[in-house]
């Protein structure tokens, strides 16, 4: 199976601002930011879509969210950032390598389009 766009950042075969990592997920800066912070936070793991993730992908899913959190203070909009799963084509989902958008460093509106 060739690598995910994603695993291919992790394992540094393709250059990115990485802004953390640890033994589970890694994030970088997206490439095309739509806000002044604009991060994906990546399972180290491959799930293609968040729909894809079982039961036994339940400790990882919850470190992410706690995770992003982490990543957004760290950042400088702990306060006030959103997370965003695009999960499949129709949603907008490009890379099929689970990722939560991190943004923030604006005011946000809602809803998203
Ligand atoms: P999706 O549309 O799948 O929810 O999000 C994929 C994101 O990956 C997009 O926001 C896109 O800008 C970002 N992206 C695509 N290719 C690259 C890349 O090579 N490097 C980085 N850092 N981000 C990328």
């Amino acid at each position: 199976m060739s690598k995910t766009l994603f695993e291919k950042i992790i394992a540094r075969d393709i250059p990115a601002s990485i802004v953390y990592e640890d033994d589970q997920c890694v994030a970088f800066k997206d490439i095309n930011p739509g806000a002044p912070v604009h991060v994906l936070l990546v399972p180290r793991k491959p799930i293609p879509r968040l729909c894809d993730a079982t039961v036994e992908d339940q400790a990882l899913l919850g470190h992410l969210m706690l995770t992003a959190g982490k990543v957004a203070e760290q950042l400088g909009c702990g306060d006030a950032f959103r997370l965003a799963v695009n999960n499949g084509a129709g949603a907008g989902q490009s890379v099929f390598h689970l990722h939560l958008h991190i943004i923030g460093g604006r005011p946000l509106t809602w809803p998203p389009g």
